[in-house]
């Protein structure tokens, strides 16, 4: 089954051509149309199974109705490290190019100002590392009341890594109506612990 059954603009269709993809990946086709209706996903699946694209494309059409207010991003991704975070600002630029969607990524050794121009410009995506976010959030420089759409992307790694209070944290700050997405590659207990407590009658996606 090809791309154009999931409920993807044409715009975004034509990104799709171009980047050469013929086939939604498994975890593509299952979460593309959920994430277009507006449920919270909760995604078991590692790198390389096109889990990027499946929470990227379904964000850049619902994003592109609606315009971003000064220092309250529209939708935030939260990646374990600056690495990520920036592939996934390359995915955002890659399929959005049709669009004209605003992004900031603000992840360490970039500087505040820097970071903070952008913000107050306002944000339709933000990709961001837990600790930097919070250093943001501190400062009062971003509010995350006007939050759309959450992605918590390699929670497990955020576990290994140490950042689930902080992801907790940032998640308790987010505004009742919510989409929230969850991808982990496994489901240790904290991870469990923290999708029970924030996702919302979740699809449940095992690739
Ligand atoms: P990810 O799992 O998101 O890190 O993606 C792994 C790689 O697969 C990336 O290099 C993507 O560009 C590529 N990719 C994603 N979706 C598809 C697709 N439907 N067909 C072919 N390649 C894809």
């Amino acid at each position: 089954m090809g791309f154009e059954f999931l409920g993807l603009s044409e715009q975004l269709l034509a990104a799709v051509e171009e980047a050469g993809y013929t086939e939604p990946t498994p975890i593509q086709a299952k979460a593309i149309p959920a994430v277009l209706q507006g449920k919270d996903i909760l995604g078991i699946a590692q790198t390389g199974t096109g889990k990027t694209a499946s929470f990227t494309l379904p964000m850049i059409d619902i994003l592109s109705q609606g315009r971003a207010r000064a220092r309250m991003p529209r939708s935030l991704i939260l990646e374990p490290t600056r690495e990520l975070a920036a592939q996934v600002a390359e995915n955002f630029e890659k399929y959005g190019k049709n669009h004209k969607l605003t992004m900031a990524l603000l992840i360490g050794g970039v500087a505040f100002a820097e970071q903070e121009k952008l913000l107050d410009r306002g944000v339709d995506v933000l990709i961001a590392t837990p600790g930097r976010l919070l250093d943001h959030l501190e400062r009062g420089k971003v509010m995350l009341t006007g939050t759309e759409i959450l992605v918590v992307d390699e929670a497990d790694r955020m576990l290994d890594m140490g950042f689930i209070p902080d992801v907790e944290k940032i998640c308790s700050l987010m505004p009742p109506r919510l989409q929230s997405l969850f991808f982990s590659a496994t489901m240790p207990k904290e991870v469990k612990r923290l999708t029970d407590k924030f996702l919302k009658d979740p699809k449940e996606i095992t690739v």
